[in-house]
C-alpha cells in the first residue's frame, strides 16, 4: 500500500504489454488519493492479480468534483466545434488502440476478445455520433406577443457517473459521449472489478485534447466512492448503470442530499418471444445472441425465452445443438464466443440460481455446471419446463442461463412477457409484420427487438420501463438528460425609438 507507482507495466496473456495508469485521474493527471490505499484487480480467466490500483474515498471525490466545477466554467460555454474535435479525435484514438483496448478489457473482465472487439467498435461509433450532436443542441424562441421576447437554452450539468463491470469501456462511452457533446463535466467511477480500461481511456481523453477537469475518472468502491458521488451536494446529476437495488439506494441518496437529477439504467428479465411462424434457425441464433453474448452479463439479456407450442420441440432441439457448439474458454482465443464470468462472487451467484432451478423442478436441457479448470467459467445453460413461479423465471441471474417457457396464444405470450417488475427489453420473432408490430405495441419495455436481439445503434435510445430504470441513453433523448432548460423572458420597451 502506498508505494505502488502511478504507472505499472502489464503483460497480457496474448503477448501484448502496455503501461497501465493506477492513480486517480483528476485535472488530466494521475494522482495519489489522500490516504494512498490500493486494491487488487483480478483477471477472471486466470484468477491472477493483474495489478493494484489506487482507491478514491470521499475526500478524493470532493477534489474531483471541484475540478469538474472549475472546468465547467469554460467548457460549458465552449464552441461546439471545440467539443466536436475532441470527440472525433477520441473516436479515432479508440480505433487506433482497438486491439490493446480489447485486450485490456478481456484481461480485466474475462469476456471473450470477440465480445471486447465488438464493444470497442461500438464505443468509437458512439463517440462519432455524439460528435455530430455538439452543434445541434439548441433552444427555442417562444412568441408570446410583442411585449416580450422569450428564448430557451439547454444548460449542461456537472455530474457524477457510476458504471458497472459488464461493459466497462462501452458504458464509459455511453456516459462520457453526452458529457463531452453537451459541455457538461463529470466525475466517473468505474466498477471495483474492472477499473483498468477506464484509466487507460483517461489517457486517450488527454491525447484527444480534452481540457483538464472536464472528465475525472476514479477507481473505488460503491459503498464509499459511489456513495460519496450520489450524496454529493455540489453535483447537478448522477447517472448510474447497475443493479436495481443499488439504483434505489442512489436515488434515495440523491433525494436526501441536494435533489440532484438521476438517470438509472438497471436490471431486467427480458422476454424473447418466438412465434410458430418464425424462421427457426434465425430465431435460435438470436436466442443465443440474446442470452449468451457477453457470457450473459447483459442488463437486457433475453433471459426468458417464450416459445409457441407448435414449434417448441423443434426450437429446443435446434437450440440444444447450437448451444453445445458454443465455444467457451480462453477468452483470448479468437474462436471463443463465451469467456469467463466477471468474478468468483458472480459465478457463485449464477451457480446458486442453477441449483435453485434444478430444485424447483426445471429440466436442464444442456449445461448446468461450472467449467473445469482455472477461471470463473460457467457452461451455457438451458432450462426447459420452466414455470412462472420459479426463481429462475423471475429474478435476474446475470449469467449464461436461459429459461424456456411454452405458450399457446398471442395473448398468453403477452401476459407472460409483461408479468415482471422489469421492462428493459423484449424480442419478437415472427415472419408476420402485423403480428410483430401488434405484439410490440402491447409489451411494456423500453426496447423491442424484432427478428434480432442485443442489436444496438447510437441513434436509437435505450432505457427501461418500471424497475429497469429512469431516463434514456443514446439517441437524441440522452442530450435532454445531460442538459436542463433555462427559459429567459425579456420584457421589451418598444416605445421611444427614433
Ligand atoms: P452494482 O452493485 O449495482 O454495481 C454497479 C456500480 O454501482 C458499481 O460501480 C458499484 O461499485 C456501484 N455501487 C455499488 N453500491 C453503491 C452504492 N451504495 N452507492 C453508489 N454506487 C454503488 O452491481 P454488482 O453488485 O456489481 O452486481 C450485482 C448485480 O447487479 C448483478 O448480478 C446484476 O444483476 C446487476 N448488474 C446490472 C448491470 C446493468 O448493466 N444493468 C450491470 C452490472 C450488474 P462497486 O464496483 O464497488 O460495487
Ligand atoms: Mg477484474
Amino acid at each position: 500500500m502506498g508505494d505502488l507507482p502511478l504507472e505499472v507495466k502489464v503483460d497480457i496473456p496474448n503477448g501484448k504489454s502496455y503501461t497501465q495508469p493506477t492513480g486517480l485521474f483528476i485535472n488530466n493527471e494521475f494522482v495519489y488519493p489522500k490516504d494512498k490505499k490500493t486494491f487488487e484487480v483480478v483477471s477472471p480467466s486466470t484468477e491472477e492479480v493483474i495489478t493494484s490500483v489506487y482507491e478514491a474515498k470521499g475526500e478524493d471525490i470532493d477534489i474531483a468534483v471541484d475540478a469538474a466545477i472549475e472546468a465547467y466554467k469554460s467548457w460549458s460555454i465552449s464552441a461546439p466545434e471545440t467539443r466536436q474535435k475532441v470527440l472525433l479525435k477520441l473516436a479515432d484514438l479508440v480505433d487506433e488502440n482497438a486491439d490493446l483496448l480489447a485486450s485490456i478489457e478481456t484481461f480485466d473482465n474475462g469476456k471473450s476478445l470477440q465480445n471486447s472487439k465488438g464493444d470497442i467498435a461500438l464505443t468509437a461509433a458512439y463517440f462519432r455520433s455524439c460528435a455530430g450532436w455538439c452543434d445541434k443542441i439548441t433552444g427555442n424562441v417562444i412568441n408570446t406577443g410583442g411585449s416580450h421576447f422569450n428564448y430557451t437554452q439547454r444548460v449542461p450539468v456537472v455530474c457524477g457517473q457510476i458504471i458497472p463491470w459488464n461493459f466497462p469501456i462501452l458504458m464509459l462511452s455511453w456516459k462520457l459521449g453526452p458529457v463531452l457533446a453537451t459541455g457538461s463535466t463529470s466525475v466517473l467511477k468505474s466498477a471495483e472489478q474492472t477499473p483498468l480500461s477506464a484509466l487507460y481511456m483517461a489517457k486517450l481523453l488527454v491525447e484527444a485534447g480534452m481540457p483538464k477537469g472536464v472528465v475525472n475518472v476514479v477507481s473505488g468502491f460503491g459503498k464509499i466512492a459511489g456513495a460519496a458521488i450520489s450524496a454529493h451536494m455540489k453535483l447537478d446529476k448522477v447517472a448510474f448503470t447497475g443493479s436495481t437495488l443499488v439504483g434505489k439506494t442512489i436515488m434515495k441518496a440523491a433525494a436526501d442530499s441536494n435533489l440532484k437529477k438521476v438517470t438509472l439504467e438497471l436490471g431486467g428479465k427480458s422476454p424473447n418471444i418466438v412465434f410458430d411462424d418464425a424462421k427457426i434457425d434465425a430465431a435460435v441464433q438470436h436466442i443465443i445472441a440474446g442470452i449468451f453474448y457477453n457470457s450473459g452479463e447483459v442488463c437486457c439479456a433475453g433471459s426468458r425465452v417464450l416459445i409457441q407450442s407448435g414449434i417448441y420441440d423443434k426450437v429446443v432441439e435446434t437450440l440444444k445443438k447450437a448451444v453445445e457448439d458454443i465455444k467457451v474458454g480462453d477468452p483470448f482465443n479468437p474462436e471463443t464466443f463465451m469467456g469467463a464470468q466477471v468474478s468468483e462472487v458472480q459465478m457463485s451467484k449464477i451457480l446458486q440460481y442453477i441449483e435453485s432451478g434444478k430444485e424447483q423442478g426445471a429440466k436442464v436441457i444442456t449445461g448446468g455446471k461450472r467449467s473445469e479448470g482455472k477461471g470463473y467459467f460457467v457452461q451455457p445453460t438451458v432450462f426447459g419446463d420452466v414455470k412462472g413461479h420459479m426463481k429462475i423465471a423471475k429474478e435476474e441471474i446475470f449469467g449464461p442461463v436461459v429459461t424456456l417457457i411454452k405458450f399457446d396464444t398471442v395473448d398468453e405470450a403477452i401476459e407472460i412477457a409483461n408479468s415482471t417488475e422489469y421492462g428493459l427489453a423484449a424480442g419478437i420473432h415472427s415472419t408476420d409484420i402485423n403480428k410483430c408490430i401488434g405484439v410490440a405495441n402491447r409489451i411494456n419495455a423500453g426496447t423491442i427487438w424484432v427478428n434480432t436481439y442485443n442489436d444496438f445503434h447510437p441513434m436509437v435510445p435505450f432505457g427501461g420501463f418500471h424497475s429497469s430504470g429512469i431516463g434514456r441513453e443514446m439517441g437524441e433523448e440522452v442530450y435532454h438528460e445531460y442538459t436542463q432548460t433555462k427559459a429567459v423572458r425579456i420584457k421589451l420597451d418598444t416605445t421611444g425609438f427614433k
